[in-house]
């Protein structure tokens, strides 16, 4: 099994580094990953200038780019072959909930998906530095085997988050739904030294709805969430309702 790693934390994250350390127990690991921190850049794709990479390692590539460049130029471009998989973290903090739609880590995942090639995006459950990342990385790695022997459904990739905690305290996996997260809209609005206003979006006081069933409804009680996601955003349900609407 050939699997290309990727990330949105940057190419020397220590999340990354324990992906590698344990996929490589179970498969052939490349790594195209962001040369910085890319969090939050969602499913960006660089169009308007070159992009360099750098090969810093055997099988290391940091490319100046978004983690969807990443996929692309990897897949496209700097490895000589199709990878099995694409594993995409592991992340330093959650992506559930509506953070999904934010989340550099999870496009990464969608952007392989795309592609045609199985893609999993693995997160820590983490509001600071974080502890367990090869604790998290462990599960994707056997993960990673389970879908490589059953394959996934058509435009589906998983969205894995992993409770902060040692291996053998993690409670088994559930299988969720994208919950819902209440926002508290939290900007800071200050005045600069040269007295300009300026605004910086804020990430405190972060809750979510606990409904019985999402990903945050597992992790928050030390479960291994497992999310399918799918690349059609289309409300199906609502299709019939909006073809009643006399639409002038
Ligand atoms: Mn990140």
């Amino acid at each position: 099994m050939k699997i290309l790693l990727t990330n949105d934390d940057g190419v020397h994250s220590p999340g990354l580094a324990a992906l590698i350390k344990k996929v490589s127990e179970v498969a052939e690991v490349v790594v195209v990953a962001p040369d910085r921190e890319q969090s939050a850049v969602s499913h960006a794709l660089t169009l308007h200038h070159p992009l360099r990479a750098a090969r810093i390692g055997a099988n290391v590539f940091s490319v100046e780019g978004t983690p969807t460049d990443c996929v692309n130029l990897g897949i496209h471009s700097l490895l000589s072959y199709s990878p099995d998989l694409v594993i995409s973290g592991v992340n330093r903090g959650a992506n559930i909930a509506d953070d999904v739609t934010y989340s550099g880590t999870v496009a990464a995942a969608l952007e392989a998906t795309l592609m045609g090639i199985p893609a999993i995006a693995v997160s820590l459950v983490t509001r600071s530095a974080g502890e367990h990342f090869e604790a998290a990385a462990a599960c994707a790695a056997k993960l990673a085997v389970t879908v490589h022997q059953k394959g996934l459904p058509r435009d589906t990739y998983l969205n894995v988050n992993v409770p902060d905690l040692p291996a053998e305290s993690l409670l088994p996996p559930l299988i969720t739904c994208q919950g819902k997260r209440s926002y508290e809209g939290t900007i800071v609005d200050k005045v600069d030294p040269r007295g300009r206003n300026y605004y910086w979006i804020g990430t405190t006081d972060l809750s979510f709805e606990d409904i019985p069933g999402t990903d945050y409804h597992a992790v928050s009680r030390g479960h291994v969430s497992i999310s399918p996601l799918h690349i059609d955003l289309t409300n199906h349900a609502s299709i019939e309702m909006l073809k009643s609407w006399e639409l002038p």
